[in-house]
């Protein structure tokens, strides 16, 4: 079993993001990627989730180094908390380490050892060579990884795309990943998040053109484009349209600048002349020449085109005749917002533009294809995505050779084995579910979720009784008070039924002289009765027992 080569996804493989996959042989573990997801909607609180380590932690003698395929939030995010348990060298391109140092000083942590890695070169990890392949995607210095190991060479794309036409950087490097391919390959794990969609993804390249339109149909109109924030393709050709169009540009948002800011700095980006300008300066343009680039997708803050749509933004204010540009768009779960603020800008005069150019950072089925092609992989696994997406990549790998029963499907915590006989799954570490809530890391308790949950859309009743401990008597009439609740603010009597109904429930228990903590809960109860008998809604009710001495 020793020789046995061990992938275990710890993330990513049941929904999108909080990626993290741990390759292991013999005394050697690997880390890819080390990422967040954002926490549905339903969950009070609660900010983001982070992979469950316990089986790193555990084993981190033999843990050497976290290698990190971008510097997306759902492939860098955890890596601040993951290093307070284990702290291992963390490794990847030039832009993916620039931000996770980042974020390491930003929270503090001092002592972390970084090391940049550009594409087209190996480092050495116990008994794995890790090679950084150049890879397209919607953020810069993207890697695929060839890991080496002793029994052949696994394959983890990472996020990417086939772009042959991009803005920024090289096309990824198709002729290293046929040489890898005529090598061979024994394991592939591929991004499947774009399976579902036929064909090919669209060119920064088409992007281009269709802003170019765009820019000159809204030539003497201001423009506020909402665009991702790590997509520096899209901010660089808003730069290059701006020049062309002579108007100037002003940068809003705290993740884009932070990006914007390490790929200048690595000199990634080419801005010609005077065309960013500070916030400071814009009054001493004509609107017409003024551009605000902001983010306002999906899965990156949107506060700032909300603080904007909303009039809370201390120096952008909406104005008639403005032209919002929303260049890439991709909501899903905050529908609601999202089509409320867009009412509220068309209701200030604005007009709302979308160009139709999707342009993902995710290969589609035939790029997807391609890369299963080139590679010729003995067993591939579809990684990042739901589980449909990863059904859909499955049947791309069966259509170009590979066999059914080397495609396995496998799920957070499997531990798959491969050796030269078999591929299969021979166990699983239970993983639990580990959530930020504000500064503090916890595992997700259920309990504490409902309650909030329960809190939030039903408010909670308290009922407060004091007795006095030497005589047993109450010291004063018991007390009802309620936040939250519809029941109580709709309709006052409310309050009256409750507090006659905790009366006489009191006065049953004192006759039949029950002291202990049955008091509590069958005072709860009774109360949580009242309350559903009369509201229909079932509120957190707290009964607070107090005993005094006087
Ligand atoms: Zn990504």
């Amino acid at each position: 079993m020793a020789n046995n080569l061990k992938i275990i996804p710890l993330g990513g493989f049941d929904k999108i993001g909080m990626n993290m996959t741990v390759i292991e042989f013999g005394d050697s573990i690997i880390v890819i990627d080390c990422g967040t997801s954002f926490s549905p909607n339903n969950m009070p609180g609660i900010d983001t989730f982070i992979p469950d380590t316990s089986y790193l932690i555990e084993n981190a003698d033999r843990v050497k180094g976290i290698v990190l395929t971008h510097g997306h939030e759902d492939h860098i995010g955890a890596v601040p908390y993951v290093l307070l348990n284990i702290n291992v060298p963390i490794y990847g391109t030039p832009l993916t380490i620039a931000l996770v140092e980042k974020k390491l000083k930003d929270r503090g942590i001092k002592k972390f050892r970084t090391k940049v890695i550009r594409t087209g070169n190996t480092i050495v990890l116990g008994t794995f060579k890790v090679e950084f392949i150049r890879a397209n995607h919607s953020i810069p210095d993207a890697a695929m990884l060839a890991i080496h190991t002793p029994i052949g060479i696994v394959f983890h794309t990472g996020d990417f795309k086939i772009d042959l036409t991009p803005i920024m950087g090289d096309v990824l490097d198709l002729h290293r990943v046929s040489t890898i391919g005529s090598k061979g390959v024994l394991v592939l794990l591929s991004d499947s998040t774009n399976a579902l969609r036929e064909g090919t993804s669209p060119s920064e390249e088409d992007v281009n053109y269709q802003l170019d339109i765009l820019f000159n149909r809204y030539k003497d109109n201001r423009l506020i484009i909402a665009t991702f924030a790590s997509n520096m393709d899209r901010v660089q050709q808003i730069i290059y349209l701006a020049e062309k169009y002579n108007k100037k540009v002003i940068l809003e948002g705290e993740v884009m600048l932070s990006i914007f800011s390490a790929s200048e700095k690595l000199g990634y980006l080419n801005i010609p002349g005077d065309v960013l300008i500070d916030m400071a300066d814009m009054n001493r343009y004509e609107d017409k020449d003024i551009i605000f680039l902001t983010t306002g997708n999906h899965g990156e803050p949107i506060n700032c085109l909300m603080d904007i749509t909303s009039g809370n933004h201390p120096r952008i204010h909406i104005q008639k005749n403005d032209v919002i540009l929303f260049s890439s768009i991709a909501i899903q779960g905050s529908e609601r917002e999202f089509s409320k603020m867009l009412n509220s800008l068309e209701e200030q005069g604005a007009k709302i533009v979308f160009q139709d150019i999707h342009a993902t950072g995710h290969a589609c089925a035939s790029e997807l294809l391609l890369m299963y092609t080139l590679l010729k992989p003995k067993y591939l696994i579809p990684a990042h995505g739901e589980f449909r997406f990863r059904r859909a990549a499955a049947r791309i790998g069966a259509s170009s050779g590979i066999p059914n029963e080397n495609i396995p499907l496998i799920k957070n915590g499997d531990i798959l084995e491969i050796n030269d006989d078999y591929c299969k799954v021979t166990g699983n570490i239970p993983l639990k579910e580990i959530c930020i809530d504000g500064n503090l890391v916890d595992d997700m308790d259920k309990n504490l979720i409902e309650e909030r949950r329960i809190l939030s859309e039903s408010g909670i009743v308290i009922a407060e009784v004091c007795f006095d401990s030497k005589s047993g008597r109450l010291v004063a009439t018991p007390k009802i008070t309620t936040k939250g609740f519809i029941g109580a603010s709709n309709n006052d009597s409310i309050i009256k039924i409750l507090q006659d109904a905790l009366n006489a429930e009191l006065s049953r228990l004192i006759t039949q002289n029950v002291r202990d903590e049955r008091l509590e809960a069958q005072l709860r109860s009774a109360l949580s009765k009242c309350v559903y008998d009369n509201t229909k809604q079932i509120p957190i009710v707290v009964v607070l027992v107090t005993n005094v001495v006087l």
